[in-house]
């Protein structure tokens, strides 16, 4: 490592630095969502392409992200190997770090402990309970936070600052584009509460000592109406253009060697095939995300 931090070390002297790395994902955003909303912030980082998640909700999607890949574009005629190896390779290019060596991802596979040991400070901010800090996801960074709130970027950003001894590593998860899409400020109260992974844990001893008493859930698993999910669909559109908005104006105060990673950790269902969310369910549009990348315009 001492030869990666000579090389950090001398592109600082020269002037070339290492670029800030802000890796943003809009959890549970579709594709077909994101490409309906308009986005003329996020367009100046990088136009948006269709590719898959790893996997289907946010947890293990989020591990993938953390061991440094990002959704595949689903390659046919090619060992997944070559497909990992050239998506690796982005990584110099992102960094500003020509000869990138690859080899101290070995043994963690971890992208923070990685940018760590080059150099960078490391800080992560997350919205979502079951990315928080007291779960394995914290491992490797010096900083690593729930957000104030689920579902609103603009308080994460207030809280991040560009350093001027090292380049920094921004991990952010936000929940705008999750269910129930709101806004900041709104609410949903005429919605029924959906847990997660972290909320059915929660609850679960309660549940399981008496039953009964959760009968009232039962009228939440009355599906919701197409009207309710077009709905939901529209609803995801103006998060999107929302967090467009809030990002652009984040723009204006990074760095010019800021690099931008932005992308969705899964897709959700609105009634297609008679499905409502993420998770346990396999569908094409669970799996089909966007990915934008690119540095700050
Ligand atoms: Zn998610």
């Amino acid at each position: 490592m001492a030869g990666m931090i000579d090389k950090v070390k001398g592109m600082f002297g020269n002037g070339d630095k290492l670029n800030n790395i802000v890796f943003i994902v809009f959890d549970s955003c579709r594709w077909d969502a994101y490409k309906a909303a308009h986005t003329p912030n996020l367009d100046r980082i990088g136009l948006a392409e269709q590719r898959y998640s790893y996997a289907s909700w946010t947890s293990p999607s989020h591990y993938t992200f953390l061991m440094g890949m990002v959704p595949h574009c689903s390659p046919k005629g090619v060992f997944a190997s070559n497909v990992y190896r050239d998506e690796f390779a982005q990584w110099s290019t992102r960094l500003n770090l020509p000869e990138v060596e690859f080899g101290k991802f070995v043994p963690q596979l971890s992208l923070p402990h990685f940018l760590k040991a080059a150099g960078y400070w490391t800080e992560g901010w997350v919205s979502l309970p079951v990315l928080n800090p007291m779960t394995s996801m914290s491992q490797h960074f010096d900083k690593y936070e729930l957000a104030p709130s689920h579902n609103d970027i603009s308080q994460i950003f207030d809280k991040l600052s560009f350093r001027d001894d090292k380049p920094s590593f921004f991990f952010i998860n936000t929940g705008e584009t999750h269910y129930p899409y709101i806004l900041p400020g709104e609410t949903a109260d005429d919605l029924p509460h959906i847990s997660g992974v972290h909320g059915v844990f929660k609850h679960l001893d309660d549940f399981l000592k008496n039953p009964s008493e959760f009968m009232e859930d039962k009228k939440n698993d009355e599906f919701f109406s197409p009207d309710q999910f077009k709905a939901f669909y529209d609803k995801q559109v103006v998060c999107v253009e929302h967090l467009d908005r809030v990002v652009g104006k984040f723009l204006e105060r990074c760095p010019k060697n800021t690099y931008f990673m932005v992308m969705s950790d899964h897709g959700e269902l609105f009634g297609e095939d008679g499905y409502f969310g993420h998770g346990p369910i396999f569908h094409e549009k669970v799996f089909e995300v966007f990915f934008l990348e690119g540095r700050r315009p």
